[in-house]
C-alpha cells in the first residue's frame, strides 16, 4: 500500500514590538520617564489614574513616533485616535491602558534586512503608540513568597507598537528583522533599543500552515522573550511543538505562552483574548490625534541618514568590502566612530581595520561600549596617521595601541616617551646593519656566493636587534650597499 508523503508546513510568523520612546515626559504628564529611578518616585495623579485628573498628550513623542514611523515608509494618518483598552491587572493603575486601536496613526510600510547576506522584507500593518504600565516586582524581597509589590515608575510611559504582517516565515528572519529594526530605532535616536531593560519587547505570533497553502493557521502568541536570541529559540521551539501536534491529528489551541528560557520551552498561559475582550472604546479625555501633512513633511525633512543609505556610501564612497560595511552601519555609535576615524586619518580602510580588529577585541575584553571607548576617535586617527608618515612601524603602532588604552595618552606621546619612533637615522642604523653582518660570517659567504635568498635573514635580523623600529627601506638600503661592496 503507497503511503501518502507527509505534509510539509511552513511557518508563518508575525511580531508585535514595543519601543519605549526616548522622550524626557511620559505620554500624558510631566513626570520623568528615565528608567532606573527608585520606585514610585516618578508619579503623579495622572499616571496613577487618581479621579479627576487628565492626560495631556506630549508633543515630542509624537514628533518621535513619527519619525519612526516615516523611515519605515508608513503612511503617516491626518487625524487617528486614542483609545481605552480595558483590563484589569494590578500594575495598571487605571484599570485601562490609553491605546490606539482601530485608528492607529501609522499604516503601511516595511523592514528590509538580511539572512545570510540574502535581501529579505517584511510589511507592517501599522505602528500606534500607547503608554506603557507599571510593573510588578515578584521577586528580590524577604517576603516575597507571600507578597507583590508594584513601582508605577513605568506607568504611562510613551510606547510605539510595531505590528509586522504574518510575512515572516522563519525563526532566523525574525531575529535579522529585530537586528535590522533596533538598529532603525537607534539610528533615529526614538529609542535605545536595549531589551535587557525592556525599552524594546517583542511578542511574536506563530502558526503552520501546510506547503502552499493560503489560508493562516491557528496561532499562538509568545510572550516573555526578553532577547533577540529567545525570540528566535521560542520560536524554534514552538514550530516543532505545533508541528508534532498537527502531525498527530490535534489542533493548535489558539492561546498566550510564556516562554521559559532555562529549559527553552513555552508553557500555556492563558486563552489568546480577543480584541472584544478588552471593552475597547474612544478616549473621551483626548482630543483626536492630528498631524498636519506639513508638520509630516518637517519631520521628514529631520530624518538622519538611515543605516542602508549609509551602508552604500561606505561602499561606494570608502570602498569598503560588504560585510566591512555591514558591521559598521548596524548601530550609529560605531558608524559615527569610524567616520570620525576615517576623516581624521584620510585612510578608510585603516581605520576600518582597526575598528573591527583592535578596538573591537578591546572593547570586549574590558566589557565596554563604543561611547566608553578608552581611545577616542581623534587619538586613533592620530596612530594612523604616524603609520602612514613612516613613524612608526605597523608592528610598533600596535604597541603604541595597547599603551593608549592603558595609559588613556596620545600616541605621539607614547611614542617620544619610549623612543619607539623608526630608527631613520642613516648613521645609527649603518651602525646595527654592520654589527648584524659581522655576527653572521656564514650567512653572509651564501649570499655573496649567489644565494641571494638569504637577504630576507638579514633584515630580519636588523629587526630583530632594534625592536623592529628599524625603518624598513631604509634597512633594505643599508644592507644591500654593505652586502654588495
Ligand atoms: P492581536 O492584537 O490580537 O494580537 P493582531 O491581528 O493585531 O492580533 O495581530 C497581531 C500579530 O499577529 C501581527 O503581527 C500579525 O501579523 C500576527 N498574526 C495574526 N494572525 C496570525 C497567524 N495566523 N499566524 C501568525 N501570525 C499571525
Ligand atoms: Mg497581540
Ligand atoms: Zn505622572
Amino acid at each position: 500500500m503507497a503511503t501518502a508523503a507527509p505534509v510539509r508546513y511552513q511557518p508563518v510568523i508575525g511580531l508585535e514590538v514595543h519601543a519605549q520612546l526616548l522622550t524626557r515626559s511620559k505620554l500624558f504628564c510631566g513626570c520623568a520617564a528615565a528608567f532606573g529611578a527608585p520606585a514610585n518616585t516618578h508619579v503623579c495623579p495622572v499616571c496613577l489614574g487618581l479621579p479627576g485628573a487628565l492626560p495631556v498628550l506630549n508633543d515630542g513623542a509624537v514628533e518621535m513616533a513619527v519619525l519612526l514611523a516615516l523611515a519605515a515608509g508608513c503612511d503617516v494618518q491626518e487625524r487617528s485616535f486614542f483609545a481605552r483598552k480595558n483590563y484589569f491587572y494590578p500594575d495598571l493603575p487605571k484599570g485601562y491602558q490609553i491605546s490606539q486601536f482601530d485608528r492607529p496613526f501609522a499604516v503601511g510600510g516595511r523592514i528590509d534586512f538580511e539572512v545570510d547576506g540574502e535581501p529579505r522584507q517584511v510589511a507592517l500593518l501599522r505602528i500606534h503608540m500607547e503608554e506603557d504600565a507599571g510593573k510588578s516586582l515578584h521577586d528580590g524581597f524577604s517576603d516575597s513568597d507571600r507578597y507583590t509589590y508594584l513601582d508605577f515608575n513605568r506607568a504611562g510611559v510613551p510606547l510605539c507598537e510595531i505590528v509586522t504582517e504574518p510575512g515572516l516565515h522563519a525563526p532566523q528572519e525574525a531575529h535579522a528583522f529585530l537586528v535590522r529594526l533596533r538598529s532603525l530605532l537607534t539610528y533615529l535616536g526614538v529609542c535605545d533599543g536595549n531589551m535587557e531593560e525592556g525599552s524594546m519587547r517583542c511578542d511574536a505570533n506563530i502558526s503552520l500552515r501546510p506547503e502552499g497553502s493560503r489560508t493562516l493557521g491557528t496561532r499562538t502568541e509568545l510572550k516573555n522573550l526578553n532577547s533577540f536570541r529567545n525570540v528566535q529559540r521560542a520560536l524554534e521551539y514552538e514550530i516543532a511543538r505545533q508541528q508534532e501536534a498537527l502531525e498527530a491529528g490535534e489542533e493548535v489551541v489558539q492561546e498566550t505562552r510564556l516562554y521559559d528560557a532555562d529549559a527553552g520551552v513555552t508553557h500555556p498561559m492563558r486563552g489568546k483574548e480577543e480584541s472584544h475582550d478588552y471593552r475597547y472604546f474612544p478616549e473621551p479625555d483626548l482630543l483626536p490625534l492630528v498631524i498636519p501633512q506639513a508638520r509630516v513633511e518637517a519631520i521628514r525633512a529631520g530624518l538622519p541618514e538611515l543605516p542602508a543609505a549609509r551602508k552604500r556610501r561606505f561602499r561606494e564612497e570608502m570602498g569598503l568590502p560588504e560585510p566591512v560595511a555591514d558591521l559598521l552601519t548596524l548601530e550609529r555609535p560605531t558608524a559615527d566612530y569610524f567616520e570620525a576615524v576615517a576623516k581624521g586619518c584620510g585612510d578608510p580602510r585603516a581605520a576600518a581595520n582597526w575598528i573591527t580588529g583592535d578596538l573591537t577585541r578591546v572593547l570586549k575584553e574590558r566589557k565596554l561600549d563604543l561611547s566608553a571607548s578608552p581611545v577616542p576617535a581623534e587619538r586613533l586617527a592620530a596612530l594612523i596617521r604616524l603609520m602612514a608618515d613612516g613613524t612608526v612601524s605597523g608592528k610598533i603602532a600596535k604597541e603604541v595601541f595597547t599603551a593608549m588604552v592603558e595609559e588613556g595618552k596620545e600616541p605621539a606621546d607614547i611614542v617620544a616617551e619610549r623612543g619607539l619612533a623608526v630608527i631613520s637615522d642613516e648613521d645609527e642604523l649603518r651602525a646595527v646593519v654592520e654589527k648584524v653582518l659581522a655576527g653572521s660570517p656564514a650567512q653572509v659567504e651564501q649570499y655573496r656566493a649567489g644565494q641571494t635568498k638569504v637577504f630576507g635573514y638579514f633584515v630580519g635580523q636588523v629587526m630583530k636587534t632594534t625592536g623592529g623600529q628599524a625603518s624598513p627601506r631604509l634597512a633594505n638600503k643599508l644592507l644591500r650597499e654593505a652586502l654588495d661592496h
